[in-house]
């Protein structure tokens, strides 16, 4: 029992004689650290572009006649810093459903190949052709729920783009594994030091806190991730070199369906 946190009680039997019942309480105090962990980053999280918009309005009271443009600038930082909230508490909302039992995963046929086009797509918008986008899709269609996977796909494609140098490659590809499938994105960005792969899908852990916060990050995409896949009874491999660029990948158990679909290389 070392190391692990024990609660001890006793209680009286019959005869004056006793029972000793021990609990191991080891897992239970882990899960209230991570719910305290939680609320306090959340809280503190939401508390910073709050304390922004209530200075602006501050400011905004006391000095009534603020020309036009200062007003104007003041206004478009609220709302950024507003939408910012936004982001965060849409975030957290998808997580807590998503460890949710009342939100069981619904199972329906997911066209892998529109989705991964469809993804590859809205990653070209998001890169505004700063990045070569290549796509490669060979992988049959699943079962499992679209909108689930669509999201947790496009995070990990957006996450591509948001931490690669203009210039870069980024390549999506869905494909067989050993004895699984595989959605792999690999891009050619700032790579990622070994001491923090593990901790990544950590809620709110972040290697640098303000390249994420501007590029609109909250610090939940890849929690959800994993929490879209651990549904799907799959997992996120991550590898990457520093200054090279990384690969997440994520792992499907291999239930395929249907005709694999054809591969497809667009620049
Ligand atoms: P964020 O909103 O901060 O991007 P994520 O949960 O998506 O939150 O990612 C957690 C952290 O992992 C990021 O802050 C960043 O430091 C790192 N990260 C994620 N994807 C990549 C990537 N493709 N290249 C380098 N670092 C990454």
């Amino acid at each position: 029992f070392r190391g692990r946190k024990l609660e001890c009680r006793i209680i009286p039997f019959e005869n004056r004689r006793q029972i000793l019942v021990t609990h191991d309480a080891t897992e239970s105090e882990r899960l209230d650290a991570m719910r305290r962990d939680f609320i306090a980053n959340a809280s503190h999280e939401l508390r910073t572009p709050l304390t922004v918009i209530v200075g602006f309005l501050e400011i905004a009271l006391s000095d009534p006649g603020m020309d036009l443009a200062t007003r104007t600038a003041h206004l478009h930082l609220m709302t950024e810093q507003g939408q910012r909230m936004q982001r965060l508490i849409g975030d957290m909302l998808t997580l807590s459903r998503l460890e949710s039992d009342e939100f069981p995963l619904k199972r329906e046929r997911v066209d892998m190949r529109a989705l991964v086009e469809s993804v590859a797509e809205e990653t070209r918008a998001l890169s505004g052709g700063r990045h070569a986008v290549e796509v490669e899709c060979e992988g049959p269609d699943v079962m499992g729920s679209q909108e689930e996977l669509r999201s947790a796909f496009a995070n990990l494609a957006s996450n591509a783009v948001r931490y690669s140098p203009d210039g870069g490659t980024i390549r999506l590809s869905w494909k067989r594994g050993p004895d699984d499938l595989r959605f792999a994105v690999t891009d050619s960005g700032i790579g990622i030091e070994p001491i923090h792969i593990a901790r990544l899908t950590e809620r709110f852990y972040r290697v640098d806190k303000s390249r994420s916060r501007e590029t609109q990050g909250t610090g939940l995409g890849l929690a959800i991730v994993k929490h879209v896949l651990l549904r799907h009874g799959g997992r996120l491999l991550i590898s990457s070199v520093p200054g090279q660029g990384s690969s997440f990948t994520a792992v499907l158990p291999n239930t395929s369906l249907g005709s694999e679909s054809n591969s497809s290389e667009n620049p």
